[in-house]
């Protein structure tokens, strides 16, 4: 391509809400076979609430969201704002927080008022030595409908069953059927539950899901999908999706999305969806023809 014709498809590009950072990315996304996405905060709103809290004989609902939610007041996470904020719609008073932790990729711990409290993915509870197959039937049906259930344990005991459901940005939808027609795969890549992921998946039509990725392995996910498929596009919002970003032949960031994934990112969505992306790749395809 020449220099003008990729000035010019920038220029428009930028019209577009689409910022390409540099130029070489315009070339490249062409030649894209999949789009990997990552889930929360990309497909999805990133703004979780909490829909189902179900308890293990001898616990009680108030006590069990007011402990949890003192730890999970202390957290980035987005599914700890989805706990706070129905516990405070419950009219519960915060506890007092000592000795926060936040496992990455597993949940976070602390102790309220003396009292030990966990709060994470099945594999945090196995790795505390507890078994969260007494909640298997219910995690699974809700995981089946797209929700993501998260197990708290309190002093060392499984306490209840907790599940949150994020909903889909309203453009999702659109914007993977286009990119279908514009004879892409679509990749599903995130540290949710791998029930939830492939729910949420079989709504969107999505080709491919990776789950139950730990914050490193989402590079090591992209590397597979490159062997597998041939180029990728990375789509993400997150601190953690920035390396993938990176190893992608295209990072593409949503706008909205944290500084750490736009500075590593080729490409910049301005609309803060998925939407961008199809607009990209039809931009990126008439550039390179333009010039033949
Ligand atoms: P993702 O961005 O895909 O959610 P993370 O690595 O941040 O990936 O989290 C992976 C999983 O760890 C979450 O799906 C959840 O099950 C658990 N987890 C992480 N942080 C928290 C938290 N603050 N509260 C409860 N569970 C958490
Ligand atoms: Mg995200």
């Amino acid at each position: 391509a020449t220099p003008t014709s990729i000035m010019v498809g920038t220029g428009r590009a930028a019209q577009m809400g689409v910022l390409f950072r540099k130029g070489e990315a315009l070339q490249s996304l062409k030649d894209a076979a999949v789009i990997a996405v990552d889930k929360t905060g990309t497909l999805t709103k990133g703004r979780p609430e909490l829909t189902d809290l179900v308890l293990a004989p001898g616990f009680e609902r108030p006590a069990v969201l007011q402990q949890v939610a003192t730890v999970e007041n202390k957290s980035e996470h987005p599914i700890a704002q989805a706990i706070v904020t129905a516990a405070t719609a419950e009219g519960l008073t915060l506890g007092t927080l000592d000795r926060f932790e936040s496992v990455t990729g597993f949940g976070v711990r602390a102790e309220v008022d003396g009292v030990r409290v966990e709060i994470g993915a099945d594999r945090f509870m196995t790795r505390l030595g507890l078994d969260p197959a007494q909640f298997s039937g219910e995690a699974t049906r809700l995981g089946d409908q797209g929700k993501t259930p998260l197990y708290a344990a309190i002093d060392g005991q499984l306490a209840a069953m907790i599940a949150v459901a994020d909903p889909i940005k309203d453009t999702t939808a659109a914007a993977i059927a286009t990119l279908h027609r514009q004879g892409l795969k679509v990749a599903m890549i995130t540290g949710d539950n791998r029930r939830t992921g492939e729910a949420i998946a079989r709504q969107l039509g999505i080709d491919e899901v990776i789950a139950e990725v730990l914050p490193d392995g989402k590079v090591d996910a992209v590397k597979r999908l490159k062997q597998e498929h041939g180029p990728v596009a990375y789509v993400g919002d997150g601190i953690n999706d920035a390396p993938a970003l990176a190893e992608a032949d295209v990072g593409i960031a949503i706008g909205t999305g944290t500084d750490i994934a736009i500075e590593a990112a080729d490409v910049v969505l301005m609309s803060g969806d998925l939407g961008g992306v199809p607009n990209a790749l039809a931009l990126s395809r008439a550039t390179l023809a333009n010039i033949r």
